[in-house]
């Protein structure tokens, strides 16, 4: 049972650095892939990527929320275009390096947003997107 990124992940980019089998790849182009990915096939669930994560995007799979309540402020991230997530993130990741993403959007505090979708989003990047090339 693998980690899974979430649409919490702003591309902070910790997590990669410490995972010691290094399956976790960033998702490009930002627009279209605009999180970072776990290779199930490879992630040892270790955990360390974890608590290496400032928006706590990263789950074991089987404890991935299906009813994941916001303490309000967190933001999402989809591909740029999705309906409701028109919201600009202007950020630095752990290196200190600009983040621009273009399809974003604030939770409410008290707002539940299933993150199960994530789970299949991880597994079509490395099976038919980008990650297939990367990994
Ligand atoms: S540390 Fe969190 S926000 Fe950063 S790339 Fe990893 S999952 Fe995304
Ligand atoms: S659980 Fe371990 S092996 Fe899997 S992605 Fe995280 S750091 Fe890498």
């Amino acid at each position: 049972m693998p980690h899974v990124i979430t649409s919490l992940c702003l591309r902070d980019g910790g997590c990669q650095t410490v995972c010691p089998v290094e399956c976790i790849v960033a998702g490009k182009p930002e627009d279209q892939w605009p999180l970072y990915y776990i290779d199930a096939d490879t992630c040892i669930d270790c955990g360390a990527c974890v608590p290496e994560c400032p928006w706590a995007a990263i789950f074991p799979e089987d404890e991935v929320p299906s009813a994941y309540t916001a303490k309000g402020g967190e933001k999402l991230s989809q591909p740029k275009g999705t309906a409701d997530f028109s919201e600009i993130y202007d950020g630095k990741n752990h290196n200190g390096e600009a983040v621009h993403l273009e399809g974003t959007k604030t939770l409410a505090a008290g707002e539940t947003v299933d993150l199960t979708p994530d789970i299949a989003v991880n597994i079509k990047f490395f099976k038919e997107g980008p990650g297939y090339k990367a990994a």
